[in-house]
């Protein structure tokens, strides 16, 4: 059987369970000051857009080579695309 696994491309890097979500993300996202970070409504609104668009590739935006959860976590960041 092959040890090959298969990462779903429409996913979020969170979708893949915490483990994998921490072992990729790592603290990036804990580390943003308070003030600098986007409310938990705004985070989820933002990454919903990502969940929809063809950019989205395994946790990464196409357009940009970012991680989108970490973007979306910073409150004055932006889409590349302008969708969010
Ligand atoms: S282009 Fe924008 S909406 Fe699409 S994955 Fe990248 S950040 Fe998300």
């Amino acid at each position: 059987m092959s040890e090959y696994k298969k990462i779903c491309r429409r996913c979020l890097i969170s979708d893949m369970g915490e483990e994998a979500y921490r072992e990729m993300i790592g603290g990036h996202i804990d580390i943003i000051k308070a003030a600098d970070r986007s409310s938990d409504e705004l985070y989820n609104k933002r990454l919903e857009v990502c969940r929809e668009c063809e950019k989205l590739n395994a946790g990464t935006c196409l357009s940009c080579g970012c991680y989108v959860e970490i973007r979306a976590a910073m409150k004055r960041s932006g889409c590349p695309a302008k969708k969010w």
